[in-house]
Parts: C-alpha cells; sequence; structure tokens
C-alpha cells in the first residue's frame, strides 16, 4: 500500500463533494470563530474537541453540525473557512475543487456576506495554496419548494461573484425525495446552471431516479444505494453519470456497517463512473487521501483502478472543456510517470 499511498499523494486531485460548513469545521477554526461571534461551543481545545466530534448516530453528527456551523456568521468567517479548505486539500495535492454551499444552513446570514466571503477566500486558497476553486450552491432539501426555487434566484443574481457553477441538493435526505425540488432544478437548467443532487446515500434509489429523471442532474452525489436496484445501476453505468462517492462518511454515518460492506467496488466494476470524495473532512478525520487508502486497503486496488478513479475526478468536474483538458494533460503526465 505504501507504493499506492505515495503514487495516491502524487497524482494531482479534483475534489467535487466537500461543505463549505462542515467542511471548514477544524475545532480550532471553530473555536477561533466562535469567540469572534461572542459564542461558546461545548469544547475549549484540540482534546476536548475530540471527545465532542466522536458521534455515535446521524441524530448526534447532526446536532454536532449544526452547533459548530453556527460560528459561521460574516463573510470574513466565510473567507477563514475557504482558506483553511484551501490549506488542507493543498496538503492532499487536490488542485481544484468543486464545494457546496447552503445558505438554508445559515439562514440568518445575507447571501451577499456569505458570496463575499466566498469571493475572497476562494482568491486567497489560489493565491497562498494554488487550489482553484468553484462553487455549487446547495438547496436545503427540507425547506419548502417555493425557498428552493427562490434560491436559485436568489444565487443567480450574484454568481459571478464568487464562480457559483452549479446548484445542488444537500441536508436530511430521507423523507424529502428530490423531486420536491423539481422546479428549482428546471430554473436551474433555464438558467445555465450546472445540477447536482445528493441522492442514495440513505435515502433509496428511487430518490436517484427522481434526481435524474425529475431534476435532470448531471451527476449524484454519493448514490451508494444504486446498488439495490440493478436497473439503475446499468442505466448509471451507461449514461456515465459520475457518482462523487464518500466511503468514510458512509461507513461513519452507518450507511454501511463497515467499509467491506460499501457498494462503491460493486459500482466500480459494474463500470460506473466513480469518484471519491471526503465530504465533512473535520467531521471524519479524514482528506481524499484516507479515502483512497481505505478503499484499496479493503478492496486490494490496482494502481490502475486508483488512477482511474482519480481521473474520473476531474473528467466529472464542471471545468470549461479547455481547461479540463489542460488539467487532464498534467494528470496524465503524472500518472504515466
Ligand atoms: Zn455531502
Amino acid at each position: 500500500m505504501s507504493d499506492l499511498s505515495s503514487l495516491v499523494q502524487a497524482l494531482p486531485k479534483a475534489e467535487l463533494h466537500l461543505h463549505v460548513e462542515g467542511g471548514s469545521m477544524y475545532p480550532d477554526l471553530a473555536l477561533e470563530l466562535a469567540e469572534r461571534n461572542g459564542m461558546t461551543l461545548p469544547f475549549h481545545d484540540a482534546d476536548s474537541a475530540k471527545d465532542y466530534y466522536a458521534f455515535t448516530s446521524l441524530d448526534q453528527f447532526i446536532s454536532i453540525l449544526r452547533t459548530t456551523v453556527a460560528t459561521l456568521n460574516t463573510a470574513v468567517d466565510y473567507h477563514d473557512a475557504i482558506v483553511r479548505i484551501g490549506k488542507q486539500q493543498a496538503g492532499a495535492n487536490v488542485s481544484y475543487q468543486e464545494l457546496f454551499f447552503t445558505p438554508g444552513l445559515r439562514p440568518s446570514v445575507p447571501l451577499e456576506a456569505i458570496v463575499e466571503g466566498l469571493a475572497s477566500g476562494r482568491e486567497e486558497a489560489r493565491s497562498q495554496y494554488g487550489v482553484e476553486t468553484r462553487f455549487i450552491a446547495d438547496i436545503d432539501r427540507t425547506l419548502p419548494t417555493a425557498d428552493g426555487v427562490a434560491m436559485v434566484e436568489a444565487v443567480h443574481a450574484v454568481r459571478d461573484q464568487a464562480a457559483i457553477i452549479g446548484i445542488g441538493l444537500d441536508c436530511q435526505e430521507n423523507g424529502f425525495p428530490p423531486s420536491r425540488h423539481a422546479p428549482a432544478f428546471e430554473r436551474a437548467a433555464e438558467l445555465g446552471f450546472h445540477r447536482t443532487a445528493h441522492a442514495g446515500e440513505d435515502g433509496p434509489p428511487s430518490y436517484v431516479w427522481e434526481a435524474l429523471k425529475l431534476c435532470q442532474v448531471e451527476r449524484i452525489d454519493h448514490g451508494v444505494r444504486s446498488i439495490e436496484d440493478p436497473e439503475l445501476v446499468r442505466y448509471l453505468a451507461q449514461k456515465q453519470v459520475p457518482l462523487t462517492v464518500c466511503p468514510i462518511s458512509n461507513v461513519l454515518l452507518c450507511v454501511f456497517p463497515d467499509m467491506a460492506s460499501h457498494s462503491v467496488k460493486q459500482l466500480m466494476d459494474a463500470g460506473c463512473v466513480v469518484t471519491f470524495n471526503s465530504d465533512d473532512p473535520p467531521m471524519f478525520d479524514c482528506d481524499i487521501r484516507d479515502e483512497f487508502r481505505d478503499v484499496s486497503d479493503t478492496f486490494q486496488l490496482t494502481a490502475e483502478e486508483v488512477i482511474r478513479v482519480a481521473r474520473a475526478g476531474w473528467e466529472s468536474s464542471f471545468l470549461e472543456p479547455e481547461e479540463k483538458a489542460r488539467y487532464l494533460t498534467a494528470f496524465d503526465l503524472v500518472a504515466k510517470s
């Protein structure tokens, strides 16, 4: 595995599934933002944070997330979150990322402030760490249909300020099928946004079908429960719909009891386009390299398979064709060396 570890480190990577809010809540940054905003968190240093972050259920995970994410209140807070994510990504040799942000998670923060922070943080992540960033605005799927449409319109008005290239769908999945937000995705398509949706994480395969057929998404975030529907797996493989899979997140949130039970290798073997991603790294104490390591260790991936998955990250990105070709050329140079 040490050879595969060096290969994973050496390959320039694209990450397509990482959330600004949960993905930036490293305990030291959360504490800094809390102090700045006059708030108190249930932990005070790295050790007590470790105990606090040790969730044992999805409910507890969401509660930790809501508590820490409440420290994001101003443009400067969002700026610092993006810069911190950039720093972490540079260490893992991720040179391009498409980050989700979910305005519905922080309804008290004006969208203009969020976007201002994303824009300046993006510039600094590039200049300081060499990490290029685009953003995808996620609809909180638990909100009413009209709120989803309103978010798309609001984001459209500010999209150019912070390279917001897509619309997505996240938050608690079960009970909130993608069809609930089909009108928002229809509007997103009219406005020329890329489209993706969290589906088939802990929700059923029918939610993946809805995302594909009713929301016309180009990618599926997670999609790991697609394995329960052979016709869906065939469709995903035939249409080459990318799946942004987050294996460690899925195991820690009990979508699968352990990595050996995860569907990722079956999906790869069925010809689906699979990418590895880290979802909310501080919550799972992982980065994209750990995803490659854990899946490779469990399923004995070959170097060719590792390269195929890492290359799929670039191919599945929403980069413009010329940019994508440029990044892929750089990737292939390393992959072949
Ligand atoms: Zn996610």
